[in-house]
């Protein structure tokens, strides 16, 4: 991906009806549609760079001595790299679980957004331990390592920063609470 952040100013802008993508009013709806299986596939692909991720820092810990023993035989590494493949295959488990449901025609917005939270964080504490396993040669740009780790970071922002999906998600409890309370 290349650097950088972009800022489009429109001023004054008509569009006339005959361009009208769908309905007025409806962008949002629109968005919404899209957003679910959107979600869903940087969750995949991300999944994916981690998986290559722990395979590298695996073959690190495998082969690098330190102290007589390879650094896997160090238990705070292999406990790092552990976790790793508990988180891997948490977030594996939570992108299939969230694509049945979208499977099913429904829109997914509560499911997508718990995979969302869940997967980014889990992919970020994987592509942060994959670094420190690695030492110097984890924020080198020897391996892609590094890259996994700065595009993991900023997945925990994009397609709706964690806080965001919790906030709706705290939304829709609510709103169940007061449907409950109403009945
Ligand atoms: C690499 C990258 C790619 C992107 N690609 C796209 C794209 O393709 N299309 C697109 O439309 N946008 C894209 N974005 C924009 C992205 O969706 C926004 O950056 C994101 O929604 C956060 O908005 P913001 O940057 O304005 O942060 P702000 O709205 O200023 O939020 C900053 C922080 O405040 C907190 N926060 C904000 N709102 C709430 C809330 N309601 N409750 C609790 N906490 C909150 C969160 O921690 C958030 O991270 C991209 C961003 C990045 C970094």
């Amino acid at each position: 991906m290349p650097g950088g952040h972009a800022v489009v100013s429109i001023e004054n802008l008509r569009v006339p009806a005959s361009d009208m993508l769908g309905d007025a009013g409806e962008g949002f709806k629109y968005a919404q549609i899209r957003l679910s299986p959107a979600r869903l596939s940087h969750c995949m692909r991300w999944l994916g760079s981690c998986i290559r991720a722990q395979e590298i820092a695996s073959d690190y810990a495998c082969r690098r001595m330190a102290f007589s023993k390879p650094l896997i035989d160090h238990e705070g590494v292999g406990f790092m790299l552990a976790e790793n493949m508990i988180d891997l295959k948490q977030a594996e488990l939570m992108i299939d679980w969230a694509a049945g449901v979208l499977d099913t025609g429904s829109l997914g917005t509560v499911e997508s957004s718990m995979a969302k939270v869940a997967v980014s964080e889990a992919l970020m504490r994987i592509a942060d331990k994959c670094v420190q396993v690695m030492g110097g040669t984890g924020v080198s740009g020897d391996t892609i390592v590094e890259q996994v780790f700065r595009e993991v970071r900023a997945f925990r922002i994009y397609d709706g920063p964690t806080e965001v999906h919790k906030w709706s998600l705290a939304k829709k409890i609510k709103r169940a609470h007061r449907d409950q309370a109403g009945q």
